[in-house]
C-alpha cells in the first residue's frame, strides 16, 4: 500500500469527516529504532526502543497533529491560522498551511527559539511576530485573537491537533504488536502526552493492544506539573520545554496517573547528557527530545523503575538539526591544519 500520510492510513480512528481530503507531507511512519546498546549502558535485560518523530516533514512531531489542524482549517474555509510558537509549531504550521494554500501567522517569544526553527518558519513564508515575552504570552493573545476573528489557531488547544498526534501511539503499536510497557517522553505545553495517551487507550479499545506506564518529563527549570504550580519565568537549554502554563496540563497529570506513571523533572546537565547518548548510537535529537531518555535514566539509576524485561519506548520529538547552536557551543572547534597531506597523515596516525 502506498503510504499516504497519517489521516489516510489511521482514518478510522481519527475523529475527521470521513470524505475529506487530507492536507499531508506524508508525516508520520517515523522510525521506530532498536538502541540494545543504550539499554545495555543502563544495566541491560529490557527493550529500548527510540521513536524518531524528527524524521517528519518539518522536523518535529507537530506535522502529525498539523496535517489534521490544517485538513480541518481548509475544510471549514479557513484563510489564516495562527500559532503561539517555542519554534517547531511555527515551521509546522507555515508549511502546512502553504500546503493548503492558507496564510500562517506565527507568534513567537523573543531571543528564545532556536535557529533551525526560526529559520523554517522563515523558509514557509510565515508571518513572524515576535514578542519580548514569554511562550505562554505568545499563546494567551494567539488565544485571544482566534476567538475574536475568523483566524483558526492551531495550537495544540485545537482538538485536531491531539486527533493526529494520537497516529505516534497507533504506530508503536503496529510496529511492535501491542503497546510497551513504558514510553516515556518530554512535555512542554502538554499536548503530545495528551494524544499518546488518548491514542493507546483508543487502540487497546478496539484491539486489546494493552497500555503502556507514561513517564512525562520536563526540563527543571520549566517544570509547573511537578512543582504544582505555574512557572512565571521558565528556563531551560531545551527551548521547546519553555512553558510555565501547560495548556493541557491538567490533561497531562491525569495520564500519567491512569497510567500508573508519573511527571518528573530532570536538570539541563541531564537533559544534553542524553543528547549525546543518543548521538552516540548515531540519533541527533533536539535537546528537548533527550528528555525522555534522560528522565528514564534518572529513574533506572535511582531504583524507582526497574525495567527488567519490559519493553521500553522513548519518544525523540524533534530533529537535532533544528537547535545546531546548542552543540557547536558546548563543543571543541574543528582542528586547523595546514594544506599539507604529510602533516595531515601524521596527525591522523599520532592519534590512532
Ligand atoms: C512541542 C515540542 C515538545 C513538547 O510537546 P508538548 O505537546 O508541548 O508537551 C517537545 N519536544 C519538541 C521537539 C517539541 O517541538
Amino acid at each position: 500500500m502506498t503510504y499516504r500520510g497519517i489521516i489516510h492510513r489511521y482514518r478510522n480512528y481519527l475523529d475527521l469527516p470521513t470524505e475529506i481530503e487530507p492536507v499531508t507531507l506524508l508525516e508520520g511512519d517515523t522510525p521506530l529504532i532498536p538502541v540494545p546498546e543504550l539499554a545495555a549502558r543502563l544495566g541491560g535485560g529490557f527493550e529500548l526502543f527510540v521513536k524518531f518523530d524528527g524524521m517528519n516533514p518539518t522536523g518535529s512531531f507537530k506535522d502529525r497533529g498539523m496535517t489534521a489542524a490544517l485538513t480541518m482549517a481548509k475544510a471549514r474555509g479557513k484563510k489564516t491560522v495562527i500559532c503561539a510558537s517555542t519554534g517547531n509549531t511555527s515551521a509546522s504550521a507555515a508549511a502546512y498551511a502553504n500546503r493548503a494554500g492558507l496564510r500562517a501567522i506565527v507568534m513567537i517569544p523573543d531571543g528564545k527559539v532556536a535557529v533551525g526553527k526560526l529559520a523554517g518558519a522563515i523558509a514557509y513564508g510565515a508571518e513572524i511576530i515576535q514578542i519580548p515575552g514569554s511562550f505562554d504570552d505568545a499563546l494567551s493573545f494567539v488565544v485571544e485573537i482566534s476567538q475574536k476573528s475568523d483566524i483558526e489557531l492551531v495550537n495544540s488547544l485545537n482538538p485536531y491537533r491531539i486527533e493526529g498526534q494520537k497516529s505516534g501511539a497507533f504506530e508503536i503499536c503496529d510496529a511492535l504488536g501491542s503497546a510497551p510497557d513504558l514510553l516515556c517522553l518530554p512535555v512542554g505545553n502538554a499536548g503530545n502526552i495528551t494524544s499518546y495517551w488518548a491514542g493507546f487507550r483508543q487502540y487497546n479499545d478496539v484491539n486489546g493492544s494493552g497500555l503502556p506506564e507514561i513517564l512525562g518529563v520536563q526540563a527543571a527549570g520549566a517544570a509547573p506539573l511537578v512543582l504544582g504550580h505555574v512557572v512565571d519565568q521558565p528556563e531551560t537549554v531545551a527551548t521547546a520545554l519553555r512553558i510555565g502554563n501547560p495548556a493541557r496540563g491538567e490533561q497531562a497529570l491525569a495520564a500519567a496517573e491512569e497510567s500508573g506513571g508519573k511527571i518528573i523533572a530532570v536538570s539541563d546537565d541531564e537533559i544534553l547528557a542524553a543528547q549525546k547518548m543518543l548521538t552516540s548510537v548515531g540519533i541527533w535529537v533536539e535537546p528537548a527530545s533527550a528528555a525522555g531518555l534522560a528522565g528514564f535514566k534518572a529513574q533506572v539509576e535511582a531504583g524507582t523503575i526497574n525495567p527488567a524485561g519490559k519493553r521500553v519506548v522513548l519518544i525523540c520529538t524533534g530533529h537535532g538539526m533544528k537547535d545546531p547552536d546548542i552543540i557547536t557551543k558546548n563543543s571543541p572547534a574543528p582542528i586547523r591544519m595546514p594544506v599539507n597531506f604529510d602533516q595531515i597523515y601524521q596527525f591522523i596516525m599520532k592519534g590512532l
